[in-house]
């Protein structure tokens, strides 16, 4: 059993303050496969020290932005030949398939530090503007401070890198706090923010539960918080946030839609949702897990659907023929079994799965994939986010009435629409509210392409320039011409 006697604080690995330790399980074998130290109170108050320290006092804010792209890059390549082992890794610590593991855990989080970096390079930091009373106005884009980062455990490497990249590149020292299922990625992550010799105190890893997500929100040394995570602690973390009258980018829960329209091919729709709704074992935030059919073809379309989740391969998450593994946690196990029941209960038409241990999975936290057919918005199934591999297909009359149920959600995170005119699905594309959102394909988390939501689902965007840009405060500093040229 692999053991994490240190804590990776201002760059450097030391003694944690106190003797706390929390196990990494596998879903798969439900065995422990990791002992990781947990940061108590002094811990965070170090790392955030050491953090406002190269903040204040460091070069690190006031570098030219080439200097940070430089480091940025030197990441990516350090990190390069280290993906295949990090999604063996996330897979062990939460159940991913490798399938699933080698591109989407292991290989964007590099794609991320390359595109953050060019992102970075054509960024605007500077700008003249001929100002209205007669001196020029300069505008400086400036970092925004020291930044606490809180990552779920479902992406654990692609979400951290998603916050950690852009804040390194605006200029900012950044505390990490990895879910408490999933810290070994972010451990052996740190093992490359060392090797990359990024400056002392700039970049801390916290593993811990909310204790020490909330010790971070409410730190006085934290200027920014970036959170992804469950719409609940959202609030929370909102709540505290406005209090202290901290910005946060909140990225948060979803109920997407995926909406066939009346001319789309039904076996391309179920192609669709097999990734839209079931990646990752339904474990995304942008999963569609509602699928809008036109009621007079509901038939067609449940049968391909039903065909299509028949099919998945169930099993250990290692091996490379699996399509669904476990789920991370006995809790979320449970969880998603009493949606599938209160599905039941609610009169929806189970279709393929159920509550049951699937075959042949003795052992693990498995939930075979779950069809309901006939779904009404209304239920708790089709309101809730499951966070499981459970679809819920529900009728609708015509156009109007798909976008007005893909609407009538407390969440806005993502959608897709499925159509042979591409007209047709723009339209239904433009009157959804939601953060992002694809046509004739799941929407594809591109690192160019701001994300976030809309509602319930979020405050902010990560990602592409304004995944950049919400970690950078503008200065407008008038005079400056006038002051150059004197
Ligand atoms: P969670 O909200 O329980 O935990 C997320 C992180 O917050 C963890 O690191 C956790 O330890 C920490 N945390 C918990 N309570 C806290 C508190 N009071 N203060 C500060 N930190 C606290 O979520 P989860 O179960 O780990 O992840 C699943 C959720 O994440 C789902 O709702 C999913 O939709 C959401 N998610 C959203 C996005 C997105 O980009 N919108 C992406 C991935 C996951």
């Amino acid at each position: 059993m692999e053991e994490h006697k240190r804590l990776f604080v201002g760059g450097r690995w030391t003694a944690p303050g106190r003797d706390e330790h929390l196990a990494v399980v596998s879903p798969h074998s439900e065995q422990p496969i990791a002992r990781v130290a947990v940061a108590g109170p002094e811990d965070v108050d170090r790392a955030i020290a050491a953090a406002r320290r190269a903040f204040d006092e460091g070069p690190w804010p006031r570098l030219d932005p080439a200097e940070r792209i430089a480091a940025v890059r030197r990441l990516a390549e350090l990190y390069r030949p280290r993906r295949r082992e990090m999604a063996q890794l996330i897979t062990a610590e939460m159940g991913s398939p490798i399938s699933f593991s080698k591109f989407s855990q292991a290989t964007l989080p590099m794609m991320l530090l390359d595109a953050f970096a060019a992102i970075a390079s054509a960024f605007p930091w500077e700008e003249t503007r001929s100002g209205f009373f007669g001196s020029d106005v300069l505008v400086r884009g400036e970092p925004c401070g020291v930044v606490a980062a809180i990552v779920p455990w479902n992406l654990p490497l692609f979400l951290l890198v998603g916050k950690l990249a852009p804040a390194l590149l605006a200029g900012c020292a950044v505390v990490i706090k990895p879910a408490p299922e999933t810290p070994l990625d972010a451990l052996s992550f740190a093992e490359l923010v060392e090797e990359a010799g990024l400056p002392d105190g700039l970049v801390s890893i916290l593993p811990g539960g909310a204790k020490v997500g909330e010790a971070l929100v409410n730190h006085s040394g934290v200027d920014r918080v970036s959170f992804t995570g469950s719409t609940a602690v959202g609030r929370r973390i909102a709540a505290a946030c406005g209090a202290s009258l901290k910005k946060a980018t909140l990225e948060l829960g979803g109920k997407s839609a995926a909406i066939a329209l009346d001319d789309a091919d039904p076996a391309a729709v179920a192609e669709g949702v097999k990734v839209a709704g079931l990646m990752n074992n339904g474990q995304a935030c942008v999963a569609q897990t509602r699928v809008l059919v036109p009621a007079a073809r509901r038939g067609e379309f449940v049968d391909a659907l039903a065909s299509m989740v028949k099919e998945l391969v169930i099993g250990d998450p290692a091996d490379p023929a699996t399509e669904i593994g476990p789920l991370v946690s006995r809790r979320q196990q449970d969880r998603v079994r009493s949606y599938i029941e209160s599905g039941r209960r609610e009169g929806a038409r189970l279709v393929v799965g159920g509550s049951e241990p699937p075959s042949g999975a003795e052992r693990g936290w498995y939930v075979g994939p779950t069809l309901f057919a006939d779904a009404d918005n209304r239920m708790t199934i089709a309101r809730e986010e499951i966070f499981g591999p459970v679809l819920a297909v529900i009728p609708y009359r015509d156009d109007d009435d798909a976008i007005r149920i893909a609407n009538d959600s407390d969440y806005g995170l993502s959608g897709s629409v499925w159509t042979a005119d591409g007209e047709r699905g723009l339209a239904v594309a433009q009157r959804v509210r939601s953060g992002s959102f694809g046509i004739n394909q799941p929407y594809s988390m591109d690192p160019v392409a701001p994300f976030g939501g809309v509602k319930a689902s979020g405050i902010g965007r990560e990602l592409g320039r304004e995944g950049l840009e919400s970690y950078v405060d503008t200065k407008s500093i008038s005079g400056a011409r006038v002051a150059t040229n004197a």
